[in-house]
């Protein structure tokens, strides 16, 4: 008997996949990563599969078909979105089920009962999820009517309290999860936030874009510029990394200073290079001189740094 674990690597996926290993089911656990996590470690099992939805979450984010939780977070349709991905690839392996560590009424938007099972309908996985800690308050599922697991080994965990996960978690001596959030920016609001003014601004998102989001100071300098200013060394590398031939990157050479990637309209450059003045070392002095690169050219000029009140204006 196969089945195939949604696998975070939180507490409730985490207990899922033991329970069922405990049944003597040969599990295939599957981690659906997309750029709008913050996780920087993946999650790290055996047999563990990932597969990346980054392309899907674009797709729907602008306008997900059952709304937003409490920020731009489409959990319905992420999680309609994680089960089309477990089925397709429940049916390469070939297993008879998928299982997810879902918690009746744990979560606002997408685990109470009428949702749960909405999800599944929408994802034509209906019957074929099997989920271990609430499975006895849910209705049988087909692999309990094929006698291919027993009802009875199901547990009847509710609610958004944590204390019988985390007694069960003791007595499996599972001692590694990652944090029951998992670290979606969808539930940021500052992330949200420079989200919505892209969202605004720019007809299509890459990816890029979301890996752009997750970093640096963010300024709107007009409907088609962005600059993106980098708050320490390694975020500098990643907007060098990032930066495509249509950018332009400023920087004050000789002293600390941020990397600043403009993504837009050239005009805008004085105030770009007013803005990486006053976030270099030299933002106290009345005349700074900002390098800039855009493709192989490499030139300079000269700026006072941006005032508070003026970068207050600007900022995301
Ligand atoms: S919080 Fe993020 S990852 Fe979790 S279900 Fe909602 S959208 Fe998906």
């Amino acid at each position: 008997m196969k089945a195939v674990v949604l696998f975070s690597g939180g507490l409730d996926s985490t207990l899922a996949l033991k329970i069922i290993q405990e049944w003597f089911v040969d599990a295939f656990p599957l981690y659906v990563n997309h750029r709008f996590l913050s996780l920087k470690k993946q999650p790290d099992v055996p047999k563990l599969k990932v597969i990346d939805a980054t392309g899907d979450f674009i797709d729907i984010i602008r306008s997900p078909q059952h709304g937003y939780g409490k920020n731009l977070n489409p959990c319905i349709d992420c999680r309609i979105i994680m089960l089309k991905k477990a089925k397709e690839y429940m049916k390469k392996k070939k297993a008879d089920f998928i299982v997810t560590g879902e918690v009746l009424d744990q979560r606002p938007m997408s685990q109470h009962f009428d949702q749960l099972m909405m999800i599944e309908r929408t994802a034509e996985v209906e019957g074929l999820v099997v989920r271990p800690l609430s499975g006895k308050l849910l209705p049988p599922t087909i692999p309990e009517k094929e006698g291919l697991i027993s009802r009875e080994l199901m547990l009847e965990i509710k609610g958004r309290s944590r204390r019988i996960a985390l007694n069960l978690a003791q007595q499996m001596k599972i001692a590694e999860y990652t944090s029951p959030s998992g670290g979606c920016l969808l539930t940021d609001p500052g992330f949200c936030h420079r989200l919505a003014d892209l969202m605004r601004y720019s007809e299509k998102i890459e990816e890029r874009d979301v890996d752009l989001l997750k970093i640096g100071r963010h300024f709107r300098l007009d409907g088609e510029t962005k600059l993106i200013v980098g708050r320490h060394e390694e975020e500098n590398k990643t907007i060098e990394k990032l930066m495509n031939a249509k950018d332009i990157m400023l920087f004050v050479p000789d002293t600390g200073s941020p990397n600043a990637l403009l993504i837009g309209n050239k005009k805008a450059l004085k105030t770009a290079a007013s803005i990486t003045a006053r976030y270099s070392d030299k933002k106290n002095e009345p005349s700074v001189t900002v390098h800039y690169k855009h493709k192989k050219t490499e030139k300079t000029l000269k700026c006072s740094p941006m005032t508070n009140d003026e970068i207050a204006r600007l900022r995301l």
